[in-house]
């Protein structure tokens, strides 16, 4: 039923500790049709994270390698680090008729935004404050400084909420995979994405 269909490009963010790394696992388990995009980084690696699957770790000379090349989507500079999308894979996955997520902090969100405008954003939000305090404190990994830093981040980041199609709560994974699910299925029934389908029937019944 998806030949010929590009596939949807979506925009994900949200403050560190709203759990959209949880959200998208729980999603991609559950949707063949979807792909997660690899982003490039020159921030080091933390213990457990693999090369090429969480990140692909590059010096910063690597990564403005690549920017002079325009290879990148976007890139943004966030707590001194780079981080960029490179484009080429989405380009053929997009082609494919694969859906492909983006998950990018706000600045590099916007660029996308301003450039093309046949993407879907969605904006993952906490239910408080306190509640992002409660889980960016649970981790045990941050100083005290560092939690500070992520919850200044934070109130910067849901003040550019309303720069997004879709705002999605994540009061518990289940409940905020379902949600994005059913967002993912609407944008992919719109007409303009769904004309081909209609086209193609409309065809033989003229022939007929
Ligand atoms: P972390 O260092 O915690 O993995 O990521 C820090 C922030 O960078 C997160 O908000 C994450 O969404 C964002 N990020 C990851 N990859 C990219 C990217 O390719 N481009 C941009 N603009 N942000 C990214």
């Amino acid at each position: 039923m998806n030949k010929n269909k590009e596939g949807l490009l979506i925009v994900l963010s949200g403050p560190s500790g709203s759990g959209k790394g949880t959200i998208i696992k729980s999603l991609l388990a559950g949707r063949e049709d979807t792909v997660l995009s690899i982003s490039m980084t020159t921030r080091a690696p933390r213990p457990g994270e693999v090369d090429g699957v969480h990140y692909f770790f590059r010096t910063r000379e690597q990564f403005e390698q690549v920017i002079a090349e325009d290879g990148f989507l976007e890139y943004a500079e966030y707590n001194g680090n780079y981080y960029g999308t490179p484009e080429a894979p989405i380009r053929r996955w997009l082609s494919e008729g694969k859906n492909v997520i983006l998950e990018i902090e706000v600045q590099g969100a916007e660029k996308v935004m301003n450039h093309r405008s046949d993407l879907v954003s969605i904006f993952i939000t906490i239910p408080s404050i306190e509640e992002l305090e409660r889980r960016l404190r649970d981790r045990g990994t941050e100083t005290e400084e560092k939690v500070r830093g992520r919850m200044e981040t934070a109130g910067w980041e849901l003040s550019r909420a309303f720069r997004y199609d879709y705002v999605v709560l994540n009061d518990e994974v289940e409940a905020a995979t379902r949600r994005i699910n059913t967002i993912i299925d609407a944008e992919s029934m719109r007409y303009s994405r769904m004309e081909n389908t209609v086209l193609e029937v409309l065809r033989d019944v003229s022939t007929q």
